[in-house]
Parts: C-alpha cells; structure tokens; sequence
C-alpha cells in the first residue's frame, strides 16, 4: 500500500504557465497533483491527528510490540 499527499504540481508549479495552448499534462483543473507521500508528511499528518485518534494509534503500536 503506498499513501499519496495532494500537492501543487511539480511541472507547471500550478501556474500552468509551461502549456499556454493546452492544458498542463500533468495536473488538474486546480493545478495540483498526487505525489507519494514521504515520511516527513506522513509524520506530520499523525502529528496533527484529534488526541484521541493518536492515543488509538499508540494503542496499536504498542499491542504490535509485545507480539
Ligand atoms: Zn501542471
């Protein structure tokens, strides 16, 4: 399983500047994108969950260890 962040594309930097007689190949109406999703965002993405979806993901970690 790969997670994937929506972010501006990385071609036209969501101008679509680079394709001024079509649109941009790469990207969307709204000029973003799929990438896949680092650790750092992933990271940032559980740093940033509710406290009680955090504690349930504790919870889980900690039950995977003792196994
Ligand atoms: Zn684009």
């Amino acid at each position: 399983m790969k997670l994937y962040v929506k972010t501006k594309c990385t071609f036209c930097l969501g101008t679509k500047e680079r394709y001024p007689y079509s649109s941009c190949p790469y990207c969307g109406i709204e000029g973003t994108t799929y990438l896949e999703a680092s650790y750092k965002a992933i990271k940032k993405y559980i740093l940033d969950l509710p406290e009680k979806e955090k504690c349930e993901l504790r919870k889980i970690l900690y039950e995977d260890n003792s196994s």
